[in-house]
């Protein structure tokens, strides 16, 4: 090429260059004003650390870019987020070949760089029932999560006749189809095993989803036991979008699993749940030593958590009682001029309304025995003592938490005067 050509050429690039945009870019820019925080304070013994560890991309059936889920989860405080794409299922896969598996954790680690939210590698492997979907997040390689053994493909073509042959599936849908029967004629045992030799945290995703669980209730089968035996299970979501199992929750209690909630999000975080509503993605909190990756695994296999869903605080009462005694003070302002009725003031340091109900022998001025304190905010009740105190003790029970299914906790504050 003739020098000239070379330079013209150069020139109509460069301009180009410097306006290039990477996929992982931040994303900044809407800003709805609406106040999308998710906040809880540490307690006395750990750091507090919201996660959504269940999200998709466009990198198996999601619809956005990674650097999408980033920016939200910076929008709603999230401290650690995974993006946890279907191995086998990727109905995109047309338009967005790419068979590393690694792809959307790569593009999102990418996008949180400089921000404060901690990026965690994960994936979903997708089984019919059962075992139906298990996450395994903190793993080092993907790809070592699946196999599709090409020779199985007579196989996965009868599975596929037995399950879709009146779905009148294009040529597109059957490649997709069809690697999904392959990545489940691997046993989700291998899967597991490899799993927990990359040192992943386990857990079984929606165990109530009404495709996998018609009734709705969340049951362990015998495979899900076994699972447990071998230590390759931890968890289970006893939240996942809009869905709560009080089964499920009933089942981590008894079979020593952590407590998890997730989003789950395919869409975009802001048409799912709407802030001017009062309404935020559910999330797990996790009590942390430090705000590390290697200790907030820690935490997780330790079941240190709390599930967090419409304002719900779900916990063992070890993790939540002292989240409660962060989140809930009460303090006295004195007695009101010339009378024996105290001035008491309830304050509530997170981003959830709590409501409580009395339990204490004294009553109220102001109202019934019905509390509500906001986010972030606080309430003035008018205490009656009947005769002037030094002390008071307030005893609420806390009616938008639960320490195991219909099971409320009672929180109680001795209030010097
Ligand atoms: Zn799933
Ligand atoms: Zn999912």
């Amino acid at each position: 090429m003739p020098n000239i050509l070379k330079t013209a050429s150069l020139l109509f690039i460069l301009p180009f260059i410097a306006n290039l945009a990477f996929t992982h870019d931040r994303i900044g820019g809407f800003n709805s004003g609406l106040d999308r925080t998710i906040s809880f304070p540490d307690t006395k013994d750990y750091l507090t650390i919201s996660s959504d560890l269940h999200t998709h991309s466009v990198f198996s059936d999601g619809h956005v870019w990674p650097n999408i889920r980033v920016a939200e989860a910076e929008k709603d405080s999230i401290d650690v987020l995974a993006i946890t794409e279907h191995l086998e299922y990727q109905p995109h896969t047309n338009f967005i070949p790419n068979e590393d598996r690694n792809a959307a954790y790569s593009e999102a680690k990418k996008a949180s760089e400089g921000t404060d939210l901690i990026v965690i590698a994960g994936s979903e492997i997708t089984r019919e029932m059962p075992p139906g979907h298990m996450n395994a997040v903190f793993i080092e390689d993907a790809n070592k999560l699946f196999n599709m053994n090409k020779d199985r493909l007579p196989e996965a073509k009868e599975l596929i006749d037995e399950r879709a042959k009146d779905m009148n599936l294009s040529k597109e849908e059957m490649v997709v189809i069809e690697k999904y029967a392959l990545g489940n004629l691997w046993p989700a045992v291998e899967a597991l095993l490899e799993a927990k030799k990359q040192g992943a945290f386990v857990f079984w995703n929606h165990p109530m989803w009404g495709s996998q669980a018609p009734d709705g209730v969340a049951r362990l089968s015998d495979m899900h036991i076994d699972f447990i035996s071998k230590d390759l299970m931890h968890g289970i979501e006893i939240v996942n979008t809009d869905t709560y199992s009080e089964e499920a929750f009933q089942i981590a209690l008894d079979n020593n699993l952590a407590l998890i909630g997730t989003s789950d999000v395919h869409n975009l975080i802001e048409w799912d749940y709407n802030a001017h509503k009062n309404e935020h993605r559910p999330v797990t909190l996790i009590f942390a030593k430090r705000r590390t990756e290697k200790s907030i695994r820690e935490a997780l296999f330790n079941r240190r958590t709390v599930v967090v869903y419409k304002d719900k605080l779900m916990g063992r009462d070890n993790d939540l009682m002292p989240l409660l005694e962060s989140i809930l003070s009460a303090k006295s302002d004195g007695y009101r001029k010339g009378t024996r009725i105290l001035k008491v003031e309830i304050t509530n340091n997170s981003s959830s309304d709590m409501t409580l109900k009395n339990l204490s022998q004294v009553n109220f001025v102001d109202g019934d025995d019905f509390i509500v304190v906001p986010k972030k905010g606080n309430v003035n009740l008018n205490v009656k003592t009947l005769e002037k105190l030094k002390n008071l003790n307030l005893q609420f029970e806390v009616l938008n938490a639960l320490t195991a299914p219909k099971q409320n906790p009672v929180i109680e504050f001795e209030i010097r005067i």
